[in-house]
């Protein structure tokens, strides 16, 4: 059994980008695992001689896309979901949205995975490059987490993502 790195983060923040972008260049297949419930994906990624089992808690972003005023009982079960792969996981990568800023939802999660105990590293994604990464990240160091700020959609700090990923697996 390998060990688990749990995406975490609320709706369309950019998991999934990340998850696919991550396992591609690990050049490693994605599988269900059995016993576990099937809105987590798991996807093995190598990372030089590290391996992991890097988890995507999917299956909610099609649902947020369609109402963007999250209910009540879709902030449940997102956090329910998230409780589960942050229970399982071994370390944590918390994903937030460094466009829209920092949300109360996003404070909540912080909570939760801080107190985990377990480690974490923050990634504020869709900074698209270099030169707004100060300002976009500026408001998220509140949260007291190690924080990175990423464009999964555009690979920026990616290569530091990896080089994180592998020293706290
Ligand atoms: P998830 O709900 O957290 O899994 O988020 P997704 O991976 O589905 O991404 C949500 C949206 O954000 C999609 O439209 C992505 O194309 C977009 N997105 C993801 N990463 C980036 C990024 O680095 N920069 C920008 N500008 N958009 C991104
Ligand atoms: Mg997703």
């Amino acid at each position: 059994m390998l060990p688990i790195v749990a995406l975490v983060g609320r709706p369309n923040v950019g998991k999934s980008t990340l998850f696919n972008r991550l396992l591609r260049k690990s050049r490693s297949i994605t599988h269900d695992m059995p016993g576990v419930t099937r809105d987590r994906i798991y996807g093995e990624c190598r990372m030089g001689d590290v391996r992991f089992d890097l988890v995507d808690t999917g299956g909610m972003c099609l649902e947020s896309e369609a109402t963007p005023e999250l209910s009540k009982d879709f902030e449940d079960e997102i956090f329910e979901q998230a409780r589960e792969a942050i229970e399982e996981a071994h370390a944590i990568i918390f994903v937030v949205d460094g466009k829209e800023g920092l949300t109360p939802l996003d404070e909540q999660a912080a909570e939760y995975v801080r107190r985990s105990g377990k480690p974490v590293l923050m990634l504020v994604n869709k900074v698209d490059g270099d030169e707004f990464a100060a300002e976009m990240t500026a408001e998220f160091h509140s949260l007291g987490l190690e924080l990175l700020p990423v464009s999964a959609a555009h690979g920026y700090n990616l290569p530091d993502v990896r080089d994180r990923v592998r020293r706290f697996v």
